[in-house]
């Protein structure tokens, strides 16, 4: 069986994978091939950050290997927080102080205008890397409405709908994220490929 290390030990995003992946491909974590490194993700694009994690395991690890970054872009914030999204109220603050930054950041601007984006690289064989982007056009609400989902979903609304991520079932969701479109196209890549 095709055996891929996804450089992850984000269980949503495993278990979203795995269920995409079915039967005929075995997605490996980071643990699962004993590493326990701080990968760093020093690059300033999205793609960047996924291929440093990608290159690390494949150069080091000996596995094929995909890895992702995501992100929120606000355009009135010139596409901030983009790869800084994670830790954008600072090094060890947690979503809250991070959503509150962002309100804080747009208060009192009409332009709401948001995309989340994510950007999976691939490292198979000796074949160059391969990018699979995604994204999904939004809004940035007034203020958080929901409990579900995690990051910035609260205050996200998806263009044509009427809730945020935060209020949407994981299915929901999945079907239209930023993830979910790439990780689609990175899924139907590897199962056209001979290797598996
Ligand atoms: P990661 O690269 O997927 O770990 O995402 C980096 C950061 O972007 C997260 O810590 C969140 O702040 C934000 N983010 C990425 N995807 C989402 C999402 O689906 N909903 C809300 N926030 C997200």
């Amino acid at each position: 069986m095709k055996q891929i290390v996804f450089a992850s030990n984000n269980p949503h995003k495993l278990r979203e994978l795995r269920e995409l992946a079915g039967a005929d491909m075995a997605i490996l974590s980071l643990d699962d091939i004993g590493c326990h490194d701080d990968i760093p993700e020093t690059a300033d694009t999205f793609e960047g950050n996924a291929l440093l994690k990608a290159r690390w395991v494949k150069e080091r690890y000996g596995y094929d290997c995909f890895a992702d970054d995501s992100g929120l872009e606000v355009d009135a914030l010139g596409g901030e927080p983009g790869v800084r999204s994670a830790r954008y109220a600072g090094e060890g603050h947690d979503s809250a102080a991070n959503n509150a930054k962002l309100l804080s950041r747009l208060s009192g601007t009409t332009d709401r205008r948001a995309r989340f984006r994510t950007a999976i690289a691939l490292l198979a064989g000796n074949d160059e890397p391969r990018f699979f982007n995604g994204s999904v056009e939004g809004e940035i609400l007034t203020e958080a409405h929901g409990e579900g989902g995690f990051g910035y979903d609260p205050l996200f609304r998806p263009l044509g709908w009427a809730k945020t991520f935060a209020e949407a079932t994981p299915d929901e969701k999945n079907a239209v994220s930023h993830r979910g479109n790439a990780v689609r196209l990175l899924m139907d890549f590897l199962s056209q490929q001979p290797w598996q």
